[in-house]
């Protein structure tokens, strides 16, 4: 790590996150949780207190007047720029000096900046406590339209935090350089930003690693709280009609249907539907499914808004679409298939989604601070693949698909099947490294492909593409040739790697190179033995008759010395030697010589039917 450390830091609307760099790539800091999003919420309790963050946001509910929520929107403004806001926030605005605005809590006024301030310290302090020392520089993010005065509110905000802030990068920049686009000699990026309660869409163009904005549109008011609002509109719509028009939604029943609502809008972005189940506290419970062409009929015409916004930065910055060489995608929102979609038509192109959209914008800040505090990132920009990547195949082995030192863009497939009758889903799990064994690699993530209709095992043509670009990023594919359900994922293979560690992977591989071949071999011969055993049991369940009794002991005798085998080597010390795997083989064959006369039988069975009651010129 660099003796200077500056933190990035995305101070958002809704959520706010602090990330650093390293020499493997941007880390966002994360509570012992695992959770990255601080809720950009400021809690004034009757005592004194202040609370920020999810402990802030439940007070919103009891103390709507001392909850503090989407200062953003009040920063570096005057009292006449924010009456379309005023209507939003329930806590009181007055005016402030120099045309600013201020909030009134109890008896005291307290600026947006010394708000801001509050949610910095706590980003802040929550990144001293994962690092283990303190932290006094930074970068902050602001979104690109951001003026003068929004900017200079956002530096005050950070002095008043106690924090040097380097610079003020726009959010869209942030984003693209979380991907690494900065290097690129010559590019058009559009970064289309969805979040809670705002989006925006912004179009930059990218020269010798300086990025210029051309231009933003976007709506201050429209976000997933909009898609929530539908959902909710549609609950309460179904409750009155079921219950009755009279019925009255307290303010306690409005935050739990908000809750929920945006719990329901979650799940859609996953699954086809989401359960909806509303106690009305009179031992009445209104129940309803949602499903996901619902959620879209529903909230199209929030995503039209949104496109109708990209084609307005399109005639702003004189562009069309095709011009456009990479779509980012930012926010929560962006995770909604049919937002996903909607901009991959628009654009005619499949936009970036390797990097979590939440935490996007502060991994950008976190590269833009690296490049202040003069942190190489040589490991970020890649023209050969430096280590091979694949999937999990049965038994915990690796299947590779491409090859370490392949040269970027580059693409491959292989058609996998299933091992399970009837087999409704599979699991792909994206791996990167040198060994033979899952174990032994390094784990990019996961994606399950569902829905696929019942079949015997081994029918399935499951096709795995990777594609990388020339950028980098790995799109995964998995798509069942019969029935046409597919899945994908977006990763970002070079990020959290750094030579040392690329090196000892390889390294690795030439050490274990030969136990690494035979632990590889042993999972597939479990694999053929695990087949043989299921055939076996079929041909027995159909055909077991035509076995003589001396054919039946040598079977069964067969049969149990392979499933001994099995268990003896279901979890081995140490890989088998040449020797071992040797006798192995010899026990597999034995038991498929004892069950030739039952195949045999099983297979005269399936042509007498097929062939029965044909004339010989019709086979
Ligand atoms: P942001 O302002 O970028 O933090 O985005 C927050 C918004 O994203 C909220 O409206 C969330 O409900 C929404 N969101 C987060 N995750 C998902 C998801 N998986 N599917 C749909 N919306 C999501």
């Amino acid at each position: 790590m660099a003796d200077e450390l500056i933190l990035g830091i995305d101070l958002g609307t809704t959520n706010s996150l602090g990330a650093y760099m390293t020499p493997g790539g941007p880390v966002v800091i994360r509570d012992a949780s695992g959770n990255s999003l601080v809720p950009s919420v400021v809690a004034f309790g009757t005592d004194g207190a202040v609370t920020v963050g999810s402990q802030a946001r439940t007070h919103a509910v009891e103390n709507p007047l001392s909850t503090v929520y989407s200062v953003k929107r009040l920063m570096g403004k005057g009292l006449a720029d924010i009456r379309e806001d005023l209507k939003f926030l329930p806590y009181a605005i007055d005016p402030g000096p120099n045309d600013t605005v201020a909030v009134r809590i109890g008896d005291g006024l307290m600026s947006p900046p010394q708000l801001s301030a509050i949610i910095l310290r706590e980003v802040r302090s929550r990144a001293e406590a994962a690092l283990g020392r303190p932290i006094v520089q930074a970068v902050i993010t602001v979104p690109a339209y951001f003026d003068d005065a929004q900017r200079q509110a956002t530096r005050d905000a950070g002095r008043i935090a106690g924090l040097n802030v380097r610079r003020i990068v726009n959010e869209p920049t942030a984003a693209a350089l979380a991907y690494g686009l900065d290097r690129k000699e010559d590019a058009t990026i559009a970064v289309y930003d969805l979040g809670g309660g705002t989006f925006d869409i912004s179009v930059l163009r990218v020269s010798g690693g300086v990025f210029q904005v051309l231009a933003t549109n976007g709506d201050t008011h429209l976000g997933g709280d909009d898609l929530d609002m539908e959902i909710i509109n549609l609950v309460t719509d179904g409750i009155r009609s079921q219950f009755g028009q009279e019925i009255t939604f307290p303010p306690a029943t409005r935050q739990a249907l908000r809750d929920l609502a945006e719990a329901a809008k979650i799940r859609l972005s996953t699954q086809q539907q989401a359960p909806i189940e509303i106690d009305m506290g009179d031992g009445r419970v209104y129940r309803r499914t949602l499903s996901r062409q619902e959620f879209e009929v529903r909230c199209g015409k929030w995503i039209n808004h949104t496109i109708e916004h990209c084609q307005m930065a399109m005639a702003d910055a004189r562009l069309t679409p095709g011009n456009i060489d990479q779509v980012v995608m930012v926010g929560g929102c962006t995770r909604i298939p049919m937002v996903l979609a909607r901009v991959g038509e628009f654009f005619g192109r499949t936009p970036y989604t390797a990097i979590n959209p939440d935490e996007v914008v502060a991994m950008g800040a976190a590269v833009q601070a690296g490049i202040l505090a003069g942190m190489s990132r040589d490991t970020l920009l890649l023209d050969v693949t430096p280590l091979s990547l694949g999937i999990e195949t049965l038994g915990g082995a690796v299947g590779k698909l491409i090859m370490r030192n392949s040269t970027v863009p580059c693409q491959a497939s292989e058609v996998f099947t299933t091992y399970v009758d009837g087999q409704t889903s599979v699991d792909i799990h994206v791996l990167q490294g040198e060994r033979e064994l899952v174990a032994d690699c390094r784990s990019l993530g996961k994606f399950q492909l569902r829905g696929l209709p019942p079949m015997p095992a081994g029918a399935p043509r499951i096709q795995v593409t990777f594609l990388i670009d020339a950028n980098g990023i790995l799109s995964v594919s998995a798509r069942e040739t019969r029935s046409g359900r597919e899945a994908s994922i977006q990763i970002t293979p070079s990020h959290g790697l750094n030579k040392d560690q690329i090196d000892g992977m390889v390294k690795d591989s030439y050490k274990f190179a030969r136990q690494d071949m035979n632990a590889h071999r042993l999972i597939d011969i479990r694999n053929e033995a695990g087949r043989i055993l299921t055939a076996i049991d079929k041909a027995l369940a159909d055909a077991g008759s035509i076995l003589s009794a001396d054919e039946r002991t040598l079977l069964d005798t067969a049969v149990a010395d392979l499933k001994g085998w099995l268990d003896r080597t279901s979890q081995p010390a140490q890989p088998p030697d040449d020797d071992q795997l040797d006798a192995f083989y010899q026990i597999i064959k034995a038991a498929n010589d004892a069950a030739t006369p039952l195949t045999q039988a099983q297979m005269d069975s399936v042509l007498d039917k097929t062939v029965k009651g044909r004339k010989l010129t019709e086979l």
